[in-house]
């Protein structure tokens, strides 16, 4: 690839929120350092400074950008959570508590199980489906 560089003008208002990408320090823009050297990759987010307390490049601080930010922890937390499911049901967990429930119809405490039992299906469908749209 080739070795490519250029200057960029940032221009954002003093007080739009940013956030740190290594302390964690949020804070207005304002605050923040100039940045005048990084490397970027391509598909990197776009720095809007320099961290005031560690001199790392900051960020602003939009809910999308810290969605994004989220996302690899999310998946890794949905992609257990689905996991989890298939082991109940592997251990059987499932099968016994619509075997109460085809034992003792009529009782509240099985009835609450069934109906549990297909949330979790339907979240777990959920999980899967947004997994498969992230590969
Ligand atoms: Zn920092």
């Amino acid at each position: 690839m080739p070795d490519m560089s250029y200057s960029a003008e940032i221009s954002i208002s003093d007080d739009e929120p940013c956030a740190c990408g290594s302390c964690g320090w949020r804070g207005p823009a304002g605050l923040l350092k100039e940045i005048e050297d990084c490397a970027l990759d391509p598909g990197d987010a776009s720095p809007a400074g320099r961290c005031s307390e560690c001199d790392s490049l900051a960020y602003l601080d939009r809910p999308a950008d810290r969605v994004r930010e989220a996302a690899p922890a999310l998946r890794e937390a949905l992609a257990e959570m689905a996991q989890l499911l298939v082991d109940i049901d592997e251990a059987g967990g499932f099968a016994i508590l619509r075997r109460r429930f085809l034992k003792f119809p009529d009782d509240k405490g099985a009835k609450r199980y069934l109906a549990a039992h297909d949330r979790i299906s339907a979240a777990d469908a959920k999980a899967r489906a947004a997994l498969t749209a992230t590969e």
